[in-house]
């Protein structure tokens, strides 16, 4: 074989498959934009030439350690922790850490790969990168968190800094453990600086960055709707999760008038046909914040709602959909359902929500669909303006980071038209937040050569 020569798709995901043996959701998450980029590619002679994707589907590194700390009993516990630094081509390494039991290095690789692209298209200056550990915080103490958050810094710190590699939060990982890292931080460095988003405002963090992914996710469902004229108004909407991006998600679908009538955990999912105030989101969010209860406990608080455990929500008759809990969580049979019910558009708050079958449902159908890397972009986004009013040492005023926040949804919006628009005049959104998100990162690769 000639080297360098243009390899076909298979040929391509064959290589990828081979190399991350058992990485499902890796090779998932390359399979669903090489897809596209291939195509983007065929006349490209340079993109093939310096072996652009496969240089982006190879983490720089992947870093794995060991996390020990001791439960309140006395007995050693032992976790593993990881830093999959993907890409730095356009900035310092940047994306969440996630506390699950169901991290593996397949997930967080496939997170880092989808971060690359997601953070391109903000149009702010940040590679991609993710962690995270097996460590599961519920039904933890504050000091078992707390401990487990200490150790879980004491390695990290040496991979990671303001201008390295910032982390941020996702699932498991809010404001306590960024609160317990950055401390610990702080202590081993001796340095304030911002090395995590999603910092407590004392201490160095953004107005809006809480909000940031959820709001944003909607932002992006409301600009899709209105390319067909319409908007949220009287829209019945269907969401998953109820952590950090499901309960912001609601909280913007109701302030710009739609109905939200779900929200679940791992657990199962809690039906309201009366609809979600914002009085019931916020006991949502005491319930998960402060309480660290499960979603069905609603069921006691506000009469009139259904919990359907063992259950996800998407067979619940919806205008709107957005799945904010977690990957793979929307199949093939629920994307047709969701159809068959009247659903016209699907924002992900969430990372990979949708399985491949999924997402080709939804694209046969024709519906409005934006996949994550664009939709929920807005957390990251915020996190990214965290970063400058670090380096700058000030602080933006809410309404200043709220437009910043629309205005950014609005590019990353319009680049998705400018790459996914087809002749039928039907709008691909995975094709074209994939196309310019890669075109930005290829491009700054080709200046730096082959490095
Ligand atoms: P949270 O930890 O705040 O909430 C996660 C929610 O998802 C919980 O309701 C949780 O239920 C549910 N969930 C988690 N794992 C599973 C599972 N395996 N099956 C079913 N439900 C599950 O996380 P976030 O809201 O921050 O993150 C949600 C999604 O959004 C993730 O995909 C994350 O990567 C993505 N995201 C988050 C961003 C952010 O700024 N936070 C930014 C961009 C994307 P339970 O309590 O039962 O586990």
């Amino acid at each position: 074989m000639v080297l360098n020569d243009h390899v076909d798709l298979p040929t391509f995901m064959q290589g990828v498959s081979k190399r991350n043996p058992g990485q499902t959701e890796f090779i998932q998450a390359v399979q669903e934009v090489a897809v596209d980029i291939f195509d983007f590619m065929e006349d490209k002679e340079r993109y093939h030439k310096e072996q652009i994707l496969r240089r982006i589907a190879e983490p720089d590194r992947v870093i794995s350690f060991r996390v020990c700390w001791e439960d309140d009993n006395g007995n050693v516990r032992v976790q593993r922790g990881w830093r999959v630094q993907n890409n730095n081509a356009i900035g310092p390494y940047k994306g969440g850490i996630r506390f699950h039991p169901s991290v593996t290095e397949s997930v967080l690789k496939f997170l880092a790969f989808e971060q690359t692209f997601k953070n391109a298209l903000t149009g702010l200056p940040m590679g991609g990168a993710k962690g995270g550990s097996n460590f599961n915080p519920k039904g933890k103490s504050d000091h078992e968190v707390m401990r487990f958050c200490q150790s879980f810094m004491t390695e990290l710190y040496r991979h990671v800094g303001a201008d390295v590699d910032v982390p941020a939060g996702d699932i498991g990982v809010g404001a306590r453990e960024i609160g317990y890292m950055f401390g610990q931080y702080k202590r081993i460095t001796n340095q304030f600086t911002g090395v995590l988003t999603g910092k407590g405002l004392e201490y160095g963090g953004s107005l809006i960055r809480t909000e940031a992914t959820g709001y944003g996710a909607v932002y992006f469902l409301a600009n899709m709707l209105k390319t067909k004229n319409d908007d949220l108004v009287g829209k019945v909407a269907v969401i998953s999760g109820s952590g950090n991006v499901a309960t912001h998600a609601a909280e913007k679908v109701a302030m710009l008038g739609g109905k939200v009538v779900t929200m679940s955990d791992s657990a199962g999912f809690i039906h309201d046909p009366d609809g979600m105030t914002q009085e019931k989101i916020d006991w949502i969010k005491q319930l998960k914040n402060v309480r660290r209860g499960r979603i069905s406990e609603y069921v006691n608080e506000f009469k009139g709602a259904t919990y359907h455990e063992g259950m996800r929500p998407w067979g619940v008759p919806c205008d709107v959909a957005l799945p904010c809990a977690t990957q793979n969580e929307l199949l093939g049979d629920d994307a047709r359902e969701l159809i068959k019910n009247g659903c016209i558009a699907v924002s992900e708050g969430a990372n990979m929500p949708t399985n491949l079958e999924g997402v080709h449902v939804f694209k046969d159908a024709k519906i409005l669909f934006a996949p994550g890397k664009a939709a929920n972009a807005g957390g990251v986004a915020v996190s990214g303006l965290e970063m400058s009013q670090n380096s700058g040492r000030i602080s933006w005023k809410a309404d200043q980071l709220q437009q910043l926040l629309v205005d950014i949804m609005d590019g990353i919006h319009g680049s998705c038209v400018e790459y996914g628009q087809t002749k039928g005049g039907y709008c691909d959104y995975v094709r074209g937040a994939n196309i310019a998100g890669f075109k930005k990162v290829a491009d700054a690769m080709l200046a730096f050569g082959v490095v």
